[in-house]
């Protein structure tokens, strides 16, 4: 397949981009003009290029250009940043690109997190990124191009290096503060194993206009026995405290407007469950068993880098 990646710089998009050679496509990589201003951002891009990837000049201020790069390819994968919602919302650009260019067998959309079709009922603000998402999907639908979502869950360097605490990206080897009781089920991925499931399902007519769950079986865990892990890989117990659902939700109050979202996805993912507490229905498939071939990473090899 012809593959673009809109964001290949960012944080799964690398990844994405990665997986995506490795499983032999060809894999264009949108250049925007903004990105010769990062040299960071500049030389992973030509260091994709080194690897095989085909970078294309388009910008989202220029629908001519995304309309030039988007007839290129067979599959769309955008992996916006979700961190400033209003992002989101400029994928409306590369779906009309999409809609006219008429050749693309597969968009998926920049979704990668919590299933924002179940999230509306979310608390504010963390809400807004689960409404532009569906924004972003009615758009799609509506235009009739093929789709498939994937909810990715938790990515490990965001949930499971930090035992799923706020703060540092890092575990603590002294104590941790436990959601509740710490035993509502959560699900975590490794960053590589999302790009290479997302890749394997590009061209896979059982997830056409699907949503495609990552929930590798080993991998539902609760916060409990993911702390669990750490304290078997660090040879010590942390010193616990809890908190309950309602201090955690008043927290929010002294918090800046970036906490006040996370606050928010922690509670749903936490306390509500609401990762694992619904089964996969009529609209969906689970990865780990489309793609069993895959040896998915398992949280207490992820968590041996931190060790
Ligand atoms: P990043 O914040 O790393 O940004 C990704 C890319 O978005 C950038 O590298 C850039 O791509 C592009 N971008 C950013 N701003 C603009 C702009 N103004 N105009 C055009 N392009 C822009 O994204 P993430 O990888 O963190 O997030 C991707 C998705 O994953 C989101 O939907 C997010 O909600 C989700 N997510 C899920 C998590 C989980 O645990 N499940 C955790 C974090 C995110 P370039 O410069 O290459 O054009």
């Amino acid at each position: 397949m012809k593959v673009l990646v809109v964001g290949g710089t960012g944080y799964i998009g690398k990844r994405i981009v990665k997986a995506s050679l490795a499983q032999g496509h060809t894999t264009y990589v949108l250049l925007r003009p903004e990105t010769a201003y990062d040299i960071d951002k500049l030389q992973m891009v030509l260091g994709f290029k080194e690897q095989g990837a085909i970078l294309i000049e388009a910008s989202f201020s220029d629908p001519a250009s995304l309309l030039h790069a988007v007839k290129q390819v067979d599959v769309v994968i955008c992996t916006m940043s979700g961190a400033h919602s209003q992002n989101l919302t400029l994928q409306l650009k590369l779906v009309d690109a999409i809609k006219e260019a008429g050749n693309v067998k597969r968009f998926l959309p920049s979704e990668f997190g919590m299933d924002p079709s179940r999230m509306g009922h979310a608390l504010e603000p963390g809400r807004d990124t689960f409404d532009k998402k569906m924004i972003v999907r009615k758009a799609i639908e509506d235009a009739g191009i093929p789709f498939t979502y994937v909810s990715a869950n938790c990515f490990g360097g965001f949930f499971v290096g930090n035992l799923s605490q706020m703060g540092p990206f890092i575990p603590s080897r002294d104590k941790v503060c436990l959601y509740g009781d710490g035993s509502v089920k959560a699900i975590f991925l490794d960053e590589e194993d999302v790009g290479t499931y997302t890749i394997k399902t590009i061209d896979d007519p059982r997830t056409l206009n699907k949503t495609l769950y990552l929930r590798p079986q080993q991998n539902i865990i609760s916060q409990k026995e993911l702390v669990g892990m750490w304290e078997k890989l660090i040879g010590k117990e942390l010193e616990k405290s809890s908190i309950t659902a309602e201090d955690f939700l008043a927290s929010m109050k002294e918090k800046d407007y970036y906490s006040q979202v996370v606050v928010g996805h922690l509670y749903h993912i936490f306390f509500e469950g609401c990762l694992a507490n619904f089964e996969i229905g009529e609209g969906g498939e689970e990865a780990s068993t489309l793609y069993p071939e895959v040896q998915y990473t398992r949280m207490d090899e992820y968590l041996k880098r931190y060790v």
